[in-house]
């Protein structure tokens, strides 16, 4: 996934591009509202600082929304529910409140995504993960050994959204964010069974750890490691 982060103030950008680029995203980092429209390479997401040195956010915003329907999620320091209406109604799709955590705006990223995956179309092709599974976020099937897995579909959703970070630690409140239809998803303790069933159904290809009062945490176990140390997706 490719970000497109538009933020002058240095540090914050820095821990951001950081932060992101631990998870896998692919960030493009300019600090002005001109080269932000000036950027040509393709991108799936902008990260739309509206405290710009040369132009007004809420304008880069507006012109980026009059040229397509790249999701644009605006981040800002001035935390004032204006601005949040103001950057929703000039085309954002979404909003944070600086100061922020690197997670908070991948969940953002990964809710925006979600709402706008039917008219971009992203990556294709199955994810890998460690020697034995793969997602197809497409075609939202699993496969362990090759071989289909059937889920349910809350422990399909929980599962694509573990593996977008395996190693991280979700809240449950992520998670509930984040998977489809939330509220269908039923009381907490549903999660908990849901965690189970795929510890149950995918066991030897990832391990989920409950970490107590927190969330949960999905490691993708990596069996091949003495003889391919980095065998990331490239698989023949
Ligand atoms: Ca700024």
């Amino acid at each position: 996934m490719r970000v497109l982060l538009v933020e002058d103030d240095e540090p914050v950008a820095e821990s951001l591009r950081r932060g992101l680029q631990r998870y896998r995203f692919a960030v493009e980092w300019v600090s002005t509202g001109h080269a932000a429209l000036a950027h040509e390479d393709p991108y799936d997401v902008v990260l739309l600082d509206l405290g710009l040195p040369d132009t007004d956010g809420l304008d880069v915003c507006k012109a980026l929304r009059a040229r397509g329907e790249v999701p644009i999620i605006v981040i800002s320091a001035r935390g004032d529910e204006t601005d949040r209406v103001v950057g929703l109604e000039t085309g954002a799709d979404d909003y944070v409140s600086k100061p922020f955590g690197v997670r908070e705006v991948i969940a953002r990223i990964r809710t925006v995504m979600r709402r706008v995956q039917p008219r971009t179309a992203v990556d294709s092709g199955p994810d890998r993960y460690g020697p034995r599974l793969t997602v197809d976020r497409e075609a939202a099937r699993v496969r362990l050994d090759g071989v289909e897995v059937a889920l349910a579909p809350e422990e399909y959703d929980l599962l694509a959204f573990l593996t977008e970070e395996p190693g991280a630690l979700m809240s449950r409140e992520q998670i509930m964010e984040a998977v489809r239809d939330g509220n269908r998803f039923g009381p907490a303790k549903t999660l908990d069974v849901h965690v189970a069933a795929l510890r149950r159904k995918l066991t030897g290809a990832i391990t989920i750890e409950a970490v107590r009062e927190v969330g949960f945490r999905l490691e993708v176990v990596r069996e091949s490691s003495a003889s391919a140390p980095e065998q990331d997706g490239s698989g023949a």
